[in-house]
């Protein structure tokens, strides 16, 4: 058996930055993943927001950055096209498309350098709770092996099971699951290789199709879709979407992603009894974006913080744990409420309604765009907009 402070379950944003930050102020951690190569396979469109980082102190390093994008384009379904730069722009998820797969790795030699033991192709398979902690039992290599912790953090992402095994509600609801595939291609003739462009409508029923420029043909392209809103697979509507898409047309694919995007917003059941629960898990990705690395992240900081403090007092109990909730709510979910409306208000639109939309908008000099703005402009756009989203922000 093997003993710790913190076990760590998951080497992706969350849990890397939970463990860094729980090692950093003097707890014994463990990071375990399935994985062998951390970071690999992504499962990500990899847009991520500068501000994010920089408020977390994550220092930008060439190795991880793909691209640094202007801006953002819109599109309507009949193609018109709203364009919105960085010096306007105040929305989450603007600024760098990672390379994942690097930026991941670097965030889990941060934790090593920070005195967490990592245990790659580690995958835990079952938990237990005891008097004095959890014990968790992990198939390393195909050895299986117990490790007793007197807090576990749950990072395992979004078809997370460890919150479940600890018997924590964490399981997003089915209608709330994004199902996303994404591809990476060469051969993109984007419109601006250096800005995200966004595609509403019927192509993405309950989600949107992106192209992330990572490099002056290169992009990742791909959608969500909500499969109680859909009458085709995911990978169909990606399929019809590059097909007859100017700047995906005569691309190739040199990589293939799926994944679930649970955009339901935070779970409230996010810590028990020398449990906390981070990222994905629990969660976390902007339910109006679908983004959720510099919300993981800054989770996992929150909980490395909690927990590394719950360890010193001695008391892994929930009600010693709950700073969490606080922290996170304070400081993540705060506006999640309001992005729920939102995204409920953009799925209500039909394919006209956008292409409306889209035109009245286009002909808008934005000097500022900010939630507020954003919807105030709706307003004036769209009666629809007044109904449903009346005085949100
Ligand atoms: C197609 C797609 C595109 C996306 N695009 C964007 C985007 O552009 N921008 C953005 O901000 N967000 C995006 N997201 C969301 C983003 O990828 C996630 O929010 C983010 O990765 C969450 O980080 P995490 O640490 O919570 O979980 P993950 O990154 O999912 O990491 C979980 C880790 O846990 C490990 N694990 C799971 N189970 C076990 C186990 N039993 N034992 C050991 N290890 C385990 C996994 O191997 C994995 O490494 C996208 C998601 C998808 C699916």
């Amino acid at each position: 058996m093997i003993e710790t402070d913190i076990l760590v379950v998951g080497a992706g944003p969350s849990g890397s930055l939970a463990a860094k930050e729980a090692a950093l102020r003097g707890a014994n951690v463990i990071l375990i993943d399935r994985k062998s190569e951390i970071g690999a396979p992504k499962r990500c469109a990899e847009g991520v927001s500068k501000s994010g980082l920089a408020e977390l102190g994550i220092q930008p390093d060439p190795r991880w950055i793909a691209r640094e994008l202007e801006g953002v384009r819109l599109v309507a379904p009949d193609n018109t096209s709203v364009y919105l730069d960085n010096d306007t722009i105040q929305l989450p998820e603007s600024g760098y498309v990672l390379e994942r797969k690097v930026f991941d790795k670097h965030m889990a030699m941060d934790a090593a350098r920070a005195g967490a033991e990592i245990m790659i192709k580690t995958a835990a398979t079952s938990l237990e709770r005891v008097d004095d902690g959890i014990i968790v039992t992990v198939n390393k290599m195909g050895e299986e092996i117990q490790i007793h912790a007197k807090i576990v953090i749950a990072a395992d992402g979004p078809e997370s099971k460890v919150g479940r095994w600890a018997g924590l509600k964490c399981n997003t609801p089915f209608e709330h699951m994004e199902s996303c595939i994404q591809f990476e291609m060469a051969g993109v003739e984007m419109e601006n290789n250096r800005d995200l462009a966004l595609f509403f409508g019927s192509a993405a029923p309950g989600g949107y199709v992106w192209i992330f420029p990572k490099g002056d043909d290169i992009a990742n392209v791909g959608l969500g879709i909500l499969k109680t809103k859909a009458d085709k697979t995911a990978y169909e509507y990606l399929t019809d979407f590059i097909k007859t898409c100017p700047e995906t047309k005569n691309a190739q694919a040199v990589e293939i992603n799926v994944g679930g995007d649970p955009v339901n917003g935070l779970m409230p059941d996010r810590v028990g009894d020398n449990i906390l629960v981070v990222g994905d898990a629990a969660g976390f990705v902007n339910p109006l974006t679908g983004g959720g690395i510099n919300s993981a992240l800054e989770s996992g900081v929150y909980a490395g913080i909690v927990a590394a403090q719950a360890i010193e007092d001695g008391n892994y109990s929930k009600k010693n744990l709950k700073e969490y909730i606080k922290l996170t709510d304070d400081n993540i979910g705060k506006n999640y409420k309001k992005y729920n409306k939102a995204k409920e208000y953009l799925l209500s639109l039909s394919d006209d309604e956008l292409n409306e939309i889209a035109a009245e908008f286009s002909e808008i000099e934005f000097t500022e765009v900010n939630p507020r703005s954003l919807i105030k402009t709706l307003i004036k756009v769209s009666p629809k907009a007044l109904l449903k989203l009346g005085k949100l922000f």
